[in-house]
């Protein structure tokens, strides 16, 4: 796996009991999935060289990120070496401009948007619609909001144009929730569909993910799945997409991303399904049949753990596990720095009230919002 991230840690992890030999791909010993993963290949992903290097004796690669350059996916895949997801499949989750083409051409339900020449020309695309606030996205590069700027006028649209990149502007969508319709599909074109869940954002990161999402209609439901295994399969996607929507007032979804690797949304499946997104990633990649995605239990809560103003989070351990044997801990092993994901609790059960209680609990405990 390439991409030394929590994502890869966790991919390990589901490896290990498949006895599938797991290489990794990292920037630094101290990433959160090189502290775990022992057969550490260190370097740069956008060099080629060092992507050959560590192609070299894989079975199959896959990713933590989108970042690898598409044209050193290309090399690769000329080469001989399995790209899973491969390139004219990943480029679409790497470019949010290419994304958006293609599923107008799919048909697939997404907010108004065109790509943007200059700050007059979001003005010019507020106009064409209800006017500002616009959503401006750069096309590449951008993960958990860095890159997505909601601006209000012409002189707050001249930032995402510094990056240098090409920008997408979108209608900014008066949605109801979040939602995403997580899917895994193998080369073989087997597929699965995850339950929606409902995911809550602050500022442009996860932070709590609801398995079902409550009250989601059984239409919509099925209809958001049945809209993720289409994309996954009119991409030729291997491995786990996640279709992150929008739940709109009049009760439609909308697309506004998508992911092809294991996905924040999926988290709560390590412990709330029957087989997990990390799992059946690897699965796919491999080409292996598919596990059951469906929950073992009626609720679970996810809560991403971020880092507050305390360094040492062990220190608020026995509180967490004696408050709640039920409670599940995952931490990333990386530095607390405020603001940044660290890990994530979760709390499976009968009753969604106290299971999100507890969870919400334990992740503020942890990042020390509260201390009793
Ligand atoms: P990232 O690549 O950082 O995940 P996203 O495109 O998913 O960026 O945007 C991050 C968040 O910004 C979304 O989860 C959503 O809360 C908000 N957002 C993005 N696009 C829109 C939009 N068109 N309308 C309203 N909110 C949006």
């Amino acid at each position: 796996m390439i991409g030394g991230g929590q994502l890869a840690r966790m991919a390990h992890d589901a490896a290990i009991p498949l006895g599938v030999r797991f290489r990794l791909l990292a920037d630094t010993p101290q990433d959160s999935a090189a502290l775990a993963v022992n057969d550490v290949v260190l370097g740069d992903y956008r060099d080629l060289e060092t992507l050959r290097r560590f192609a070299a004796g894989c079975d199959v690669i896959t990713f933590d990120h989108e970042h690898v350059p598409t044209e050193h996916l290309r090399t690769l895949l000329a080469e001989g070496v399995n790209v899973r997801p491969g390139p004219d499949a990943l480029v679409f989750a790497q470019d949010k401009g290419l994304m958006r083409a293609k599923l107008d051409s799919l048909g697939v339900p997404c907010p108004r948007h065109r790509l943007v020449a200059d700050p007059a020309d979001v003005t010019q695309f507020a106009q064409e619609g209800d006017g500002y606030p616009v959503v401006l996205k750069t096309t590449r590069g951008g993960y958990d909001g860095k890159g997505v700027w909601v601006v209000k006028d012409e002189a707050e649209a001249a930032e995402p144009f510094r990056a240098g990149v090409p920008v997408l502007a979108e209608e900014k969508v008066d949605f109801v929730r979040e939602l995403a319709a997580d899917v895994v599909r193998s080369p073989h074109g087997q597929a699965v569909a995850y339950p929606v869940v409902e995911s809550v954002q602050k500022d442009g990161i996860c932070h709590e993910v609801v398995a079902p999402a409550p009250n989601l209609s059984a239409h919509l439901a099925a209809e958001a799945q049945a809209l993720a295994l289409r994309i996954a399969g009119e991409l030729d996607i291997t491995g786990h997409l996640a279709v992150e929507l929008f739940e709109t007032r009049d009760g439609r979804v909308l697309v506004n991303e998508l992911a092809m690797r294991p996905h924040n949304s999926g988290h709560w499946s390590i412990d709330g399904a029957v087989t997990s997104q990390f799992e059946n990633h690897i699965r796919a990649v491999l080409d292996l049949p598919l596990g059951d995605p469906r929950p073992r239990q009626p609720w679970t809560v996810m809560v991403n753990v971020l880092g507050g103003d305390y360094p040492d989070m062990y220190s608020a351990y026995l509180h967490c596990l004696a408050r709640d044997p039920g409670l599940r801990i995952h931490m990333y092993g990386k530095d607390v720095k405020p603001g940044r994901k660290v890990g994530h609790v979760t709390v499976f059960g009968d009753d969604l009230e106290d299971v999100r209680e507890r969870a919400r609990h334990a992740a503020a405990y942890l990042r020390g919002d509260i201390t009793e």
